[in-house]
């Protein structure tokens, strides 16, 4: 049984967002705990991208507040490259630099972001690319790699940036079936090791396997939350029941 830590990495307490008139997140809450796997489900257009782009202020929210290690995300004057440096985020379209090779790309925000010393630099690319298992593609050039090894490298690529919180959105959605397993291994890999981590995701079975909370959103509202067993097993709300009987 694992044991969650008692320190709380980001803290969400009744956001709200509207894109113009239209509310896309209606109070939303959430506490993450240090070392948890958070799995957020629901249908699309329930608003789970855009609560993951605020947690890491890509976009601002109306009223609320969003801690993150403590940083409070939406003070005007929030350093977004700090807030960087602990929240990394993976997204379904990889976009790796196409005429930079594997491992310039995981090496580019080290050194041009965070100007650290090239060699240790690349020590510790060769390192992230041993661990998402690619060390044989390091001189390959994103054109030259499956969807699913271009998304590895995506994610060494934000380890790189040495995160606390590692943020992941529907990052399998687009890949071939073939390419998602290994894909989904890293991630398993980096919950195993303790990496706090936070999962946008239509992979079920995979979210009742690595996550210790399960969050089902609807039209902006987290509608139920609970383990993996009890959402999947015995979802009590019936938007909940209804969402899993479509897709089970
Ligand atoms: P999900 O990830 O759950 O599918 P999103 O967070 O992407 O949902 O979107 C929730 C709603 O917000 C959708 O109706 C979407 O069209 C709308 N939306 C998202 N981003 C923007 C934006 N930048 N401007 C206007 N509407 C947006
Ligand atoms: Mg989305």
């Amino acid at each position: 049984m694992k044991v969650i830590s008692t320190e709380i990495q980001v803290s969400i307490k009744d956001v709200h967002k509207s894109f113009g008139t239209f509310e896309v997140l209606k109070g939303v809450s959430m506490d993450i705990h240090e070392g948890e796997v958070v799995c957020i489900i629901g249908p699309s257009g329930s608003g789970k991208s855009t609560l993951l782009r605020c947690i890491n202020a890509l976009v601002p929210i109306n009223s609320g507040s969003i801690n993150v290690c403590g940083i409070e995300v939406n003070d005007e004057d929030v350093d977004e490259l700090s807030l960087r440096r602990h929240v990394g985020m993976v997204f379904q379209s990889y976009n790796l630099f196409p005429h930079r090779t594997a491992l310039q790309n995981v090496m580019m925000a080290p050194i041009h972001v965070l100007k650290q010393n090239r060699d240790e630099v690349e020590v510790r690319a060769r390192e992230l690319l041993a661990k998402v298992r690619l060390s044989e593609k390091a001189d390959a050039y994103p054109g030259e790699l499956s969807g699913g090894q271009q998304q590895r490298i995506a994610i060494a690529r934000s380890l790189a940036m040495r995160p606390d919180v590692m943020m992941f959105d529907e990052v399998t959605a687009a890949l071939d079936p073939e390419t998602v397993k290994g894909v989904l291994n890293t991630i398993r890999e980096l919950a195993e090791e303790g990496m706090t981590c936070v999962l946008v995701t239509h992979e079920m079975g995979f979210a009742r396997e690595v996550a210790d909370h399960v969050y089902f959103t609807d039209h902006g509202v987290i509608v139920e939350r609970g383990s993996p067993d009890e959402l999947f097993g015995n979802a009590k709300d019936p938007r909940t029941q209804d969402f899993l009987s479509q897709i089970l």
